[in-house]
């Protein structure tokens, strides 16, 4: 009987799947310490991006011939040193798209109107000032006619775009290999639309955004600091459903005090799970604790995805 450790949790569609396919499945948390000599009884794990499967876990796992990795990044898994080793490694690449895509436009229309700050001050009973009932600074706009600029145009890209085009947005997109020239629109009651993307360079893409969505792959240099925020328009909001180190986030406060930018939402931190503190309880800033996947439809298609992965790869 096959072994599976999913050390950081399957949705249990893919589990029962692998179960009915005759993997034995335990899904029982074992802390990183421990997992040189537990994942040792295992033919295969799964992780999120909290477990990581260094070299270290490998050279200690003999047996091990699978790492899943139910989402997109891999950076959590010494992938290369793996495959030498004979080892699989499978992630889930599009089995989050259109729920990381979402979440963007929960954090723009959070930062449009104010919606982190206005949480925090809701007026109390008893409030009876004006700006304690009803705050000046929830005048907010509409994203409506305004212009998203896309940093990455993958998968998450193209399906922020396609939310974007619904909304009556204009996009404009930057990707260093740019891959589709239009996108398909599948909205409500049916109807289908296709439009054309507007690719522009990352200059123009800053300069002329009203809103800029960062969705390229980790880096280990930011892909937005001082000079780019300093290059957009003022007053023009951030999101980074990315990864942790695409943003300098120390001039991303600066930017935002300054009045440069007017808000920024992230999902993703150089510090996970707790990240650095100028940027908790900022005003400008909505925060979320990288939750872009964390929808049940994301994690069956990526519980199911994997589950295949998995049983295709046993049964050859
Ligand atoms: P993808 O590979 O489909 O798309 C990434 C695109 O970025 C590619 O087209 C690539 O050519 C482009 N690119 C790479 N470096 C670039 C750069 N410096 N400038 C411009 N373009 C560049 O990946 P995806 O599935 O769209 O995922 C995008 C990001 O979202 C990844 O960092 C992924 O880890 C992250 N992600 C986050 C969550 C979350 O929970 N917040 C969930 C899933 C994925």
């Amino acid at each position: 009987m096959i072994k599976l450790l999913a050390n950081d949790g399957i949705d249990p569609v893919g589990k029962q799947l692998l179960e009915e396919a005759g993997f034995t499945v335990d899904t029982t948390f074992i802390p990183q310490d421990e997992l040189p000599v537990k994942l040792q009884a295992y033919d295969a794990i799964t992780v999120r991006s909290a477990t990581k499967v260094r070299q270290a876990l490998i050279d200690a796992c003999p047996n091990l011939k699978l790492i899943g990795r139910g989402g997109v990044g891999v950076d959590n898994i010494d992938v290369e040193y793996a495959q030498s080793k004979g080892i699989a490694v499978h992630n889930t690449p599009a089995a989050s798209s259109a729920s990381v895509a979402e979440l963007v436009f929960g954090h723009l229309f959070t930062g449009v109107r104010f919606l982190q700050d206005a949480n925090r001050k809701m007026p109390v009973e008893g409030a009876t000032k004006f700006n304690d009932l009803k705050k000046a600074y929830a005048k907010g706009i509409e994203l409506r006619g305004k212009t998203i600029g896309i940093l990455g145009f993958g998968r998450i890209g193209r399906e922020t775009a396609k939310i974007a085009y619904g909304l009556g947005m204009e996009v404009l997109a930057f990707d260093l290999y740019p891959s589709v020239n239009e996108i398909e629109l599948a909205l409500g009651g049916g109807v289908k639309a296709t439009v054309p993307v507007k690719y522009a360079s990352k200059e123009e893409v800053i300069a002329q955004s009203d809103f800029i969505s960062l969705h390229v792959p980790f880096s280990e240099e930011p892909v937005l600091g001082a000079k780019e925020f300093a290059a957009m328009k003022k007053g023009a909001g951030l999101v980074n459903c990315s990864r942790g180190g695409t943003v300098d986030e120390l001039a991303l406060v600066e930017a935002l005090n300054s009045g440069q930018l007017a808000f920024a939402g992230l999902d993703v931190f150089d510090n996970e799970p707790t990240p650095r503190a100028e940027l908790l309880q900022h005003p400008k800033i909505s925060l979320t604790p990288h939750i872009g996947a964390s929808t049940n439809e994301a994690q069956e298609r990526i519980g199911v995805e994997l589950a295949t992965l998995i049983i295709n790869y046993f049964k050859q």
